[in-house]
């Protein structure tokens, strides 16, 4: 339960003035959440010096002004396209005042002929007169207060200006209370920081603009609470599971052997190695928990097959986890025929699975008639029951969180687990999603692939472009269109692919099919079934295709305004066209003007095929904000600390959390206590609970 001293934090931004129906939905979609404390995160991005106080005469235009001046002229429109304007003056000059779109009544209020008014906003010249648009503050004076000669700035959006979320600011941050200490003080003392309510308070409050820079002290000081939380909760985890006794998987390797010689190929280096790695944990007495990360078309599938058959050996039940319906299909798919081989049973169960078919499943898991069930989500329910589960498999994608794969092993008897990511991640990032995990790498594919051919195409191009695809496709060739994310709104993203569609279409045809992430998983599973049957031979889609999906038929790939993806997001796209032997084609067809870290993207991308090196090049080239570009592929998102520039405090909190553990495994000493606070400010709740059960 969440302690009582933060329940003003986790308030609904309901509670506070001004925030209405209207303003709710904005502000929580800005902040990424509805609670004061998700307000609180949304640290500002400038501040707005007023203090520059000129007379007419003297000001300079451009630069934001502080105006004493009276009332001398109002002129308002003859038409609605005209502004309604109102003329002021001090003494030593005129500036006329501009207002668009704006009652003429509030402006008659505001500013009353004759009254003297303080004005301020940015100053523009035009045709060698003074004018200022929409000035952002006038004031009486009696009202001088009221105006702010500095005012903290922050992240927008259409319909907030910047004085509502100053005024919701103010009072979320009045609600913030006295927290213990969680931080050791010593170091606190070292960093120079302050206590967590004055850095936070400061942070809403910037003097200077260093103030607002990452490295400023206010700004590390919350951005070590979050990442010190995110450690923290990590290593419960894992204290957790490496606490409870494992057990000792060592098969007679029948099973594995026979798999290797029906196989139509050997086994990589890499791919043995990564074995050896995962046998020994399998065999070690204590409880498993290990990352395998591996490229896309790295031949994780078939190391996760070996190390399953190792439980199997044993006489007991392995099971594997996809983040979709279709790839554990596609699993299914590469497995059962293996399977069926070595005489073992291996089933599907995911949410579609109904009626009979899941009562056989269920009842001859708990028989143990099956030896590998193949899954999504479905695996969780409680009526899903094994009967000796000695290993799991999530094949993840990032999209479970850390307790999900610890539940789902909670099925399993003592059970090992191997997570599977296809994302390379830097080891920065490991850390910050992981903690500290084992992890073994696939870095080598196998050999006799065809490097990718990849080309940057401006858009202008496109017409070539669609010219050059149907001569693909009648040739033989299955293909994907990639549609961009367009910025913010993802009705927009679907309009465009839709567009795509229709405009394909016209020159394709039936050929064409559409596949978004709006689609129900049932109408997704048809389209991309034909995709693979080949009834449709050119797939139109958003990102949804991004997540691991099959079709080694498929060699070409076009990907619409490549410059708005992430590095990391590009190649696994990429990767979809690399699963064959076959020579493949990637088209990144690029809009002008290309930013420099765009066209720095698109240059490695052109250059490389190796997945971790454009994973290290993605994180230096990213300029701040979103780490690893991608949202959707769930990557521990960090709403304080930027991976760009608070590295080194990542890896002292890393260490801060291995030593509190040791110290205090339960966090009952009054630093222990403080931090159980911080794992609820920062929603670790999950983390905290574990020492209750
Ligand atoms: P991923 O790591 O992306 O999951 P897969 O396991 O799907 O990769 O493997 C991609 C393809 O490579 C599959 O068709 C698989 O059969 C094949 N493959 C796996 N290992 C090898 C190998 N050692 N030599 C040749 N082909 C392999
Ligand atoms: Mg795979």
């Amino acid at each position: 339960m969440r302690p009582e001293i933060l329940y003003p934090l986790f308030a609904d931004i309901s509670s506070i003035k001004g925030i209405g129906d209207r303003a709710y939905k904005l502000v929580s979609n800005l902040i990424g959440g509805s609670k004061v404390v998700n307000l609180l995160w949304h640290l500002p991005s400038g501040r707005i010096d007023r203090s520059y106080r000129p007379i007419l005469a003297e000001a300079v235009p451009g630069r934001i002004c502080t105006i004493t001046a009276k009332v001398v002229q109002h002129i308002p429109p003859k038409n609605n396209k005209q502004p309604y304007r109102v003329v002021v003056e001090d003494g030593s000059g005129e500036l006329t005042l501009i207002f668009f779109k704006i009652y003429a009544d509030s402006i008659r209020k505001n500013l009353p002929l004759g009254a003297t008014r303080i004005i301020s906003g940015k100053l523009e010249s035009f045709n060698g007169a003074l004018q200022m648009s929409h000035p952002d503050y006038i004031v009486s004076l009696d009202n001088a207060e009221k105006l702010p000669l500095s005012e903290t700035v922050y992240p927008l959006t259409a319909g907030i200006s910047n004085k509502m979320i100053n005024k919701y600011m103010q009072q979320a941050l009045s609600r913030v209370p006295n927290l213990p200490n969680w931080l050791d003080e010593n170091f606190c003392r070292q960093q120079k920081w302050d206590d967590f309510k004055t850095s936070l308070i400061r942070a809403h409050h910037p003097q200077y603009q260093t103030d607002l820079e990452p490295f400023a002290k206010e700004r590390c000081r919350l951005a070590y609470d979050e990442l010190l939380a995110n450690q923290l909760a990590l290593a419960i985890v894992r204290q957790k599971v490496k606490k409870q006794a494992g057990r000792s998987l060592r098969g007679n390797q029948m099973l594995r052997k026979k798999l290797l010689e029906i196989l139509p190929f050997k086994l990589t280096k890499a791919q043995q190695n990564v074995l050896k790695e995962i046998y020994d944990d399998q065999a070690s007495p204590y409880r498993m928990l290990r990352l395998l990360q591996g490229d896309v078309g790295s031949g994780k599938t078939i190391v996760a097959l070996l190390s399953m058959l190792n439980a199997v050996e044993c006489g007991a039940q392995a099971t594997i986890m996809a983040p979709t319906e279709i790839l554990a299909k596609q699993h299914l798919e590469t497995m059962a025929p293996l399977c069926e081989e070595l005489h073992l049973r291996a089933e599907l169960l995911t949410g579609k699975t109904k009626g009979k078919a899941r009562q056989k499943i269920l009842t001859e898991l708990e028989e143990g008639k099956i030896n590998i069930l193949i899954g999504t989500h479905a695996l969780f329910q409680e009526d899903v029951k094994f009967k000796d589960l000695a290993y799991v498999v999530v094949d993840e994608q990032h999209r479970f969180g850390v307790h999900q794969r610890l539940s789902l092993s909670e099925k399993g008897n003592k059970a090992d687990i191997l997570v599977m990511t296809a994302t390379p991640i830097p080891r920065t990032l490991v850390l910050t999603a992981y903690g500290d995990m084992e992890y073994s790498k696939i870095d080598q594919v196998p050999e006799g692939r065809k490097p990718v051919d990849t080309r940057t195409i401006p858009l202008e191009k496109i017409a070539e472009v669609v010219q050059a695809l149907k001569r693909k496709l009648q040739s033989g060739a299955r293909a994907y269109w990639v549609c961009p994310l367009v910025e913010e709104s993802e009705k927009s993203d679907l309009a465009a692919a839709e567009e795509r569609f229709a405009s394909l279409e016209k020159i394709f045809g039936k050929d064409v099919g559409l596949v978004h992430g709006k689609m129900k998983e049932k109408e997704k599973d048809a389209v991309m079934e034909k995709f693979k049957k080949g009834e449709i031979k050119l797939l139109v889609a958003t990102t949804v295709i991004e997540v691991g999906v099959n079709v080694p038929e498929a060699t070409v790939m076009v990907i619409e305004h490549a410059e708005r993806f992430g590095l990391a997001q590009l190649h696994q796209l990429r990767g979809r066209i690399k699963r064959g032997y076959e020579a493949s084609t990637c088209l990144l067809l690029y809009n002008y003007p290309l930013s420099e870290t765009a066209r720095e993207r698109l240059n490695i991308m052109r250059e490389s095929e190796d997945g971790f090196l454009i994973a290290e090049k993605d994180l230096e080239l990213r300029g701040g904000g979103e780490i690893l570009g991608t949202r959707q592929s769930g990557f521990t998102e960090f709403k304080l600390a930027d991976m760009n520039f608070h590295k080194n405090l990542l890896h002292i909190a890393n260490q801060d959390a291995k030593m509190i553990l040791e110290l205090d495994p339960n966090l009952e000493t009054p630093r222990g206590k403080a931090l159980r606070i911080l794992l609820y400010l920062f929603e670790k709740d999950d983390s905290v609970k574990t020492y209750r059960s």
